[in-house]
């Protein structure tokens, strides 16, 4: 794929896995909180994680996956407070600041856009700081859809004024890139380097990178070229 920065005018960027390293929800999600429960509930931590790993599963592509306060309920734990006692894990993947001033060296309109709910947001803007690199921020909470829905990115367009064949969207999830190439956005890139504890694996689908300095041009050039598999 080639990508002529001349030709997009809109630059969407997911949050966990593409910008912030995923090492931390998956700790999270696949040690700490099943920790807590198990503690908790006075159960072995074994139970603990494959009763939680059914019940996450359940609410997968849904609303729910990210509402920190449906999992507080769920699980009987707060849950904000809990990921507060590991946020030093919160961190953001290499290359990406050098990229987002990239992008606004060039005047490209750049929105953070993501499943995350508020409260996971308000604790990884705060930590990272990258909330100031952005146009603005649009949670699927607000849009009242996922991003695995194919009505996202349109409703999308009640947020943003964005016209999907002059723009990019870079993702960790293939899903989201499938129902954004369905809505016609043109530009789709996939990083595969989604968590620093993963061995990369390029999209089958998608134009795929490890780290944003691939889409960075060299000094005096617009455009770059990604191999597909
Ligand atoms: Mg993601």
């Amino acid at each position: 794929m080639d990508i002529d920065w001349n030709t997009i005018d809109t630059v969407l960027l997911d949050m966990d896995g593409t910008l912030l390293d995923r090492h931390f929800d998956d700790h999270f999600w696949l040690e700490h909180v099943p920790m807590r429960w198990a503690a908790r509930n006075g159960t072995t931590l074994e139970h603990a994680r494959t009763h939680l790993h059914a019940l996450f599963r359940s609410q997968e592509k849904t609303l729910n996956w990210t509402d920190l306060d449906y999992w507080s309920d769920r699980l009987k734990l707060d849950i904000p407070l809990l990921k507060r006692e590991v946020e030093h894990l919160i961190a953001v993947h290499p290359f990406v600041v050098e990229f987002l001033l990239f992008l606004k060296q060039h005047r490209k309109a750049v929105w953070l856009v993501t499943n995350a709910h508020s409260k996971t947001l308000d604790l990884k803007l705060k930590t990272t700081r990258i909330g100031a690199y952005f146009d603005g921020v649009v949670s699927a909470h607000q849009v009242g859809l996922p991003k695995e829905d194919d009505r996202f990115w349109g409703a999308l367009q009640g947020f943003i004024t964005y016209d999907p064949e002059r723009s990019l969207l870079g993702e960790d999830s293939e899903t989201n890139l499938g129902t954004a190439q369905r809505f016609g956005i043109r530009y789709l890139v996939y990083v595969s380097r989604f968590s620093s504890t993963i061995k990369p694996l390029a999209s089958r689908r998608f134009a795929s990178i490890e780290y944003f300095s691939r889409l960075i041009p060299a000094q005096g050039e617009m455009s770059v070229t990604i191999s597909t598999e």
